[in-house]
């Protein structure tokens, strides 16, 4: 059979540990037998970054906003214990904060659906997306602990030296304050990436905040969603048949614990935080999520929602047989894939893509999967494979389709 033809190269970020080998392994079997691959290469594993003084994360930033679309595989965060055991130079910032920096993107997180792993929630029937929004709030908050009594205000001083003034608290004993903040250049992005990816994936969006007791933050949210919608996809909206429906944060938790799926979630910094947890969870497994950061003005990275899986990978490194569970790389490929082929018109590849990922589920409910999946499986007579065997096998199913 002849090899699938690529025009644009994915960016393509290699990483770290058990997920580097898996990486490989993705390669050999199941891609780079069936597509004539082009890729912008670049190594973001931690010993490359260390020895560009962090340049190769910039660079792959760059290179993925000139092309597009970039797919990466997951990346140690360097901590103390990271500093000795790779001599590093400097405690290297996180690849994936650094990138969302550069591209001023929202992650939108999805479970995979298998059969024979059910959510905990039982009419969850489809996937919840969920879009967090990544700046500000209490993740750039300014505290103080208050000692005793006193008026605590809240001062802006405009660039002209014009004030705005408000008493927060006559405080009679000690206590606590905090002070947050957004902007509405920030909201305004989440709010585009948001309409953008729901266009893009057909799916109903959902946006929620408790606007009724923050009449002016977290109103400012719910008005400049509002603004954008009426402005610029209310009409792109219809016409794709699908709805932006805003509530109130309880109500969407509510509905959403009723609901059969099939949207997206989109969320304040801290909701996000929270809900994405429990959506996860709730979905089975990390294993099994997928994310991608999108960017206001359309550019795409893939990515796997675990990390490097540090504990397999010293097993590995000891010459001991690991089970370690691919989809979501595998899907970071295929959502990759699929989305040059749209921009570049590349049928094949998007087929392709399909293909992939029907021969991944199918191998699943077929009973072949890797450990994590069996110890949670309501599929009866399981195999249990090691992590190459799970992707030859893939690569099996993926031959008769
Ligand atoms: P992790 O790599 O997600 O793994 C935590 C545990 O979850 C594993 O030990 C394993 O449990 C289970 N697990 C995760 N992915 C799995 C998979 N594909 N198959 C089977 N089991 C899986 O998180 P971590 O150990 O906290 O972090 C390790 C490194 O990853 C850190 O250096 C961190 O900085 C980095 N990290 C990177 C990203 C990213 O690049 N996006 C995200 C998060 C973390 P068992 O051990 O019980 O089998
Ligand atoms: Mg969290």
């Amino acid at each position: 059979m002849e090899k699938i033809k690529m025009t644009t190269p994915l960016v393509e970020m290699d990483g770290d540990e058990m997920t580097r080998i898996l990486w490989k392994m993705i390669k050999e079997e199941l891609l780079l037998p069936y597509i004539d691959l082009k890729t912008e290469y670049y190594d973001l594993g931690l010993e490359h970054r260390n020895e560009t003084d962090d340049q190769v994360t910039v660079d792959s930033a760059e290179a993925t906003k000139k092309y597009g679309v970039a797919v990466k595989c997951a990346t140690i965060t360097p901590n103390a214990a990271r500093m000795t055991e790779y001599n590093l130079k400097e405690m290297w910032k996180s690849p994936n904060g650094t990138i969302r920096a550069a591209l001023d993107g929202t992650v939108f997180r999805a479970p995979i659906i298998v059969k024979g792993i059910e959510p905990c929630v039982k009419n969850w029937e489809k996937p919840i997306t969920l879009a967090r929004h990544a700046y500000g709030d209490v993740y750039k908050n300014t505290e103080i602990k208050v000692p005793g009594s006193g008026k605590a205000e809240l001062v802006f001083t405009a660039a002209d030296g014009t004030k705005i003034r408000e008493t927060i608290h006559e405080f009679t004993g000690p206590g606590i304050i905090q002070g947050i903040h957004n902007t509405d250049k920030s909201i305004a992005s989440f709010a585009k990436a948001c309409f953008n990816f729901a266009l893009d994936t057909k799916q109903d969006l959902w946006f929620a905040t408790k606007d009724t007791i923050s009449k002016k933050y977290d109103h400012n949210f719910k008005d400049i969603f509002q603004e954008i919608y009426d402005a610029e996809y209310k009409e792109k909206f219809e016409s794709a048949g699908i709805e932006y429906f805003y509530t109130l944060i309880d109500d969407a938790v509510a509905r959403v614990m009723k609901a059969k799926g099939g949207f997206i979630w989109a969320c304040k910094n801290y909701d996000g935080d929270v809900m994405s947890d429990m959506v996860s969870s709730a979905f089975g497994s990390l294993a099994m999520m997928t994310s991608v950061l999108v960017s206001p003005d359309g550019v795409y990275e893939y990515e796997a929602a675990h990390g490097t899986v540090q504990r397999h990978y010293y097993k590995h490194l000891k010459g001991e047989e690991t089970s370690t569970n691919s989809v979501a790389t595998i899907f970071a490929w295929t959502g990759a894939l699929r989305k040059r082929g749209e921009l570049d018109g590349n049928k094949d590849l998007m087929v392709f893509a399909d293909k992939l990922e029907k021969a991944t589920i199918q191998t699943i409910e077929e009973g072949k999967m890797t450990k994590d999946l069996a110890l949670i499986t309501s599929l009866k007579d399981v195999t249990v494979l090691n992590s190459e065997n799970f992707i030859k096998e893939i690569r099996k199913t993926l031959e008769t389709l």
